[in-house]
């Protein structure tokens, strides 16, 4: 009973969540109604003060042109200012989702919950190494173990394994061994039910990103591929009984639904798959997975939400779109090196600069999610030109939200002050702009 009521709960949320593609949703919202557009030049060098007098003129912002001064200030008092904000929004964001509610966890998990404060405490801790950001993670947390306890959900995002593993992860950091063995104990102790989907918010490769997780911060073998490997060969097998030999080798449903997006589809799963040991036929069906998405792709370079929608060219989030997959073929691109890969994920960042300004702020389906797309590009070409648009997002963020929120015209999120639907994302991406060359989307880019 429990299992149909959870069902049913799930299927009236593709009613409720944008980033599930329910036509309710697509029919709600017009394709005008999603993205600003984008008011940023192409590129703006950032300005070089040669003087004390240059130096006070580049970095005082008034109104006015406001936004144009910030895309020319230098990196240093550019990334001073967003670092100063990210620590004023995370103050704002204990409060309201620890402090006033008397430290008692409604909603648990990373994607719109209290996890979602700790992970965002744990950034700040190792942006400004703040003790008592880390105390405070390694509270909320432990809070958030007596709230999942008995959770059927497995994934990092949405379950158990993202408490355990971001637990033991902070207990390393704080020096506190019975506290680290607690946790990965309790990780031991996480169950793999046998209908759980392989998608990343709530099935197999959720799971397995926190594996991953564990192991680049305790040291590889903390969780042994002898023990992930039998899920990985479950979701290859699951992939192949869907997919078609010769055209997409690999599939998969959730909830009737061919998803293709990071959050619930196809590229999600790739992605994850990329970081396991692979057999070589494998890893050739991860290859040939992508390239036939690639090869369906919108005109646009836009991505289809799913294998049923090939003709909708709207969403450009993280969850559904080309933001989501473009980090994928990312990786791609220095997984096998080919050059499809790259040029695929840098025309899709040409789509997510024009239309990829949402009116959202969030991470899932929002303007700082989408940033994370230049910064990959970044990483991996180098080029400055993938930085400024990652900063001019960010800029956008720090000069418009707050009014763009307050007067209506930009959604603040369902959970305004969470790490994937809220403001939680923005000050995230504060904290990664201090310094771009490490940034990682939280619990997607490893
Ligand atoms: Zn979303």
């Amino acid at each position: 009973m429990q299992h149909y009521i959870d069902t049913l709960l799930l299927h009236l949320s593709l009613f409720l969540f944008p980033h599930f593609t329910s036509s309710f949703f697509l029919q709600t919202e017009a394709m005008s109604d999603r993205f600003f557009p984008n008011p940023m030049p192409e590129f703006v060098p950032e300005a070089t003060p040669s003087t004390q007098h240059e130096l006070h003129e580049a970095i005082t912002v008034t109104t006015g042109d406001s936004l144009h001064k910030l895309l020319a200030m230098p990196h240093a008092p550019l990334s001073e200012r967003l670092k100063r904000a990210a620590l004023d929004l995370k103050q704002t964001i204990v409060m309201e989702t620890w402090g006033f509610t008397e430290q008692r966890v409604g909603d648990f998990t990373l994607y719109c919950g209290l996890l979602g404060t700790a992970f965002l405490l744990f950034k700040s801790y190792n942006v400004t190494q703040n003790a008592n950001d880390l105390t405070l993670c390694s509270q909320i947390i432990k809070a958030c173990d007596t709230a999942s306890l008995y959770s059927r959900e497995v994934s990092f995002i949405c379950g158990r394994a993202g408490v355990c593993a971001l637990g033991a992860v902070a207990a390393k950091h704080a020096g506190n061994d019975e506290s680290l063995r607690y946790y990965l104990a309790q990780f031991q102790k996480i169950k793999l039910p046998k209908d759980l989907p392989d998608e990343l918010l709530y099935g197999r490769v959720g799971f397995l990103w926190a594996c991953l997780f564990l192991n680049k911060h305790l040291g590889q073998g903390t969780v042994p591929s002898s023990y992930t490997a039998p899920v990985v060969d479950e979701i290859i097998k699951n992939g192949r009984a869907l997919g078609r030999k010769g055209k997409c080798p690999l599939m998969f449903e959730w909830y009737g639904e061919k998803y293709w997006g990071a959050a619930h589809g196809l590229v999600g799963i790739m992605h994850v798959l990329m970081d396991m040991e692979l057999k070589p036929d494998q890893l050739e069906d991860v290859r040939d997975t992508l390239k036939y998405m690639i090869l369906n792709r919108f005109p646009s370079g836009n991505y289809p939400a799913s294998e049923g929608d090939k003709k909708r060219d709207e969403l450009v989030h993280w969850c559904h779109g080309a933001p989501g997959v473009a980090l994928t073929l990312v990786k791609a691109s220095k997984v096998f090196g080919d050059e499809e890969f790259l040029d695929a994920a840098m025309e899709a960042a040409d789509v997510v600069w024009s239309r990829g300004l949402l009116k959202r702020v969030g991470m899932c389906h929002g303007i700082s999610g989408n940033a994370y797309v230049f910064l990959s590009l970044y990483q991996l070409t180098g080029n400055a030109k993938y930085l400024y648009k990652a900063k001019a997002f960010a800029c956008f963020l720090l000069d418009r939200a707050h009014k763009l929120i307050s007067r209506g015209e930009m959604h603040g999120g369902d959970r305004p002050y969470s790490l994937f639907e809220g403001v939680g994302g923005m000050a995230y991406l504060f904290l990664d702009m201090v310094d771009p060359s490490q940034s990682k989307f939280p619990a997607y880019e490893l």
